[in-house]
């Protein structure tokens, strides 16, 4: 259904953040939404390759990255003390 997968830089105006999406059929299409480029690389072509090694995916597993104050919380270790006093 053409989800995006990623970005990469336009290769018309260089903005870096042109969207990467593919299709249900494998094809993979550039879409810039600065001066409106576009460029599709069938499956199995040199250009899809060449997008794939050039393009930063988009988080896997995650459709919207989260914004803002969702930051996970540091993981304190648990206080541990006494041990050796009481075997010495
Ligand atoms: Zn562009």
């Amino acid at each position: 259904m053409g989800g995006r997968i990623g970005w990469t830089r336009c290769g018309c105006c260089g903005q870096p953040e042109a969207a990467v999406s593919k299709t249900d059929k494998g094809t993979l299409s550039i879409t810039c939404h600065k001066c409106q480029f576009s460029a599709f690389a069938k499956p199995g072509t040199k250009a899809k390759r060449l997008i794939e090694a050039a393009m930063t995916p988009d988080d896997e597993g995650t459709e919207t990255p989260p914004k803002g104050d969702n930051q996970p919380a540091p993981s304190a270790p648990p206080a541990r003390q006494g041990f050796g006093t009481i075997l010495g």
